[in-house]
């Protein structure tokens, strides 16, 4: 029994949407019997181009627990969605799950379970235990991603998922970071509370159909990590270093062929000297131009999202 552990008298459920009209209904069954139905789950409709608002709204008037519903104006991501979700958290702990019935929902009771009896534990993570089928490339792709990440931001979230139980305390700590590109799994983990893991296997999605295409995934790889990390803007001055220790060398052996009389040979290399050395200094501005691009966006300070309704059960009245 839980004798002196945690109680969770409320269990806040965020469920960030984007065209999942043909899933919420299996979804809503599925998770009504968490925790007694001491729960409250949140649905945001991150931009939905298909009736998913419309079945929100009916989980709201007819759901036996408290639902709540957030809608949009436009596709804001993902990120922005939990945030909104978090923004009207008032359970004693939240779960952030998918909409696209891929998250298993009875890890829920175990993740529960677990934060019940371990009252220094802060946060739960879910990692797949392997990945979905993908072609051989994309998976390179990812892993090279994962590598480059843990190498630059100093933390492994190899097989991390958003499926994640967090205290209220690391939510409204989540919610007063002041930046505006947030990086969930990575923030979640920078926040620095005591954490666990818990394996699961993710489920085919329905339709096999990712809403991330790869132009996406790349645009996802490259904010995430410069919004973590000043490794690759520090990065250049090592790149400065070294093409001048190069040429220096360069240098030193072509004053050592003019005095033994052979010249160095001469059209080619200067060629490849000048596109090597142009491709360089443009890559670092380019990287340069991330970064104020960057700032430039958090300067800006506009909203992460924008509502165009919010609506609730009335839960209490049911009751
Ligand atoms: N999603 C969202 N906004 C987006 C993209 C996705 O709210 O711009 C939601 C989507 O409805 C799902 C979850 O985020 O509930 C994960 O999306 P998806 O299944 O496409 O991602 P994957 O499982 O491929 O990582
Ligand atoms: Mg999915």
């Amino acid at each position: 029994m839980n004798k002196g552990g945690r109680v969770l008298d409320k269990l806040s459920i965020v469920i960030p949407c984007l065209n999942e009209e043909k899933n919420l209904a299996e979804l809503h069954d599925e998770l009504i019997g968490i925790n007694n139905g001491k729960i409250e789950i949140i649905y945001i409709d991150d931009g939905s181009k298909d009736k998913t608002w419309e079945v929100i709204e009916e989980l709201i008037e007819n759901s036996s627990v408290q639902v709540k519903g957030i809608r949009f104006t436009k596709n804001f991501g993902k990120e922005a969605a939990i945030e909104s979700g978090f923004n009207v958290c008032t359970g004693d702990a939240v779960v952030t799950l998918d909409a696209d019935l891929q998250h298993p929902v009875d890890t829920i009771p175990k993740m529960i379970e677990f934060w019940k009896n371990n009252k220094d534990v802060y946060i739960i993570n879910a990692l797949k235990e392997t990945r979905q089928t993908e072609p051989f490339i994309k998976s390179a792709l990812i892993h090279l991603y994962y590598k480059v990440f843990s190498f630059s931001c100093g933390m492994n979230l190899k097989n991390h998922t958003d499926f994640k139980f967090l205290d209220i305390c690391v939510v409204k700590q989540y919610i007063n970071l002041p930046e505006k590109n947030k990086f969930y799994r990575g923030l979640v983990n920078w926040l620095g509370y005591n954490s666990m893991n818990i394996n699961i296997k993710i489920n085919e999605r329905p339709g096999n159909k990712t809403s991330w295409g790869n132009l996406q995934l790349i645009k996802y790889a490259k904010n995430t990590i410069l919004s973590f990390s000043d490794l690759p803007l520090k990065s250049i001055t090592w790149l400065g270093l070294f093409l001048f220790f190069f040429s220096l060398v360069m240098t030193i052996d072509t004053l050592v062929k003019k005095i033994n009389g052979s010249s160095a040979e001469g059209f080619p290399t200067v060629i490849l000297l000048i596109l090597g050395i142009g491709s360089v200094i443009i890559f670092s501005l380019g990287l340069i131009g991330e970064y104020l691009a960057e700032i430039f966006n958090e300067i800006k300070a506009r909203p992460r999202f924008v509502l165009s309704n919010k609506k609730e059960s009335d839960y209490k009245d049911k009751q």
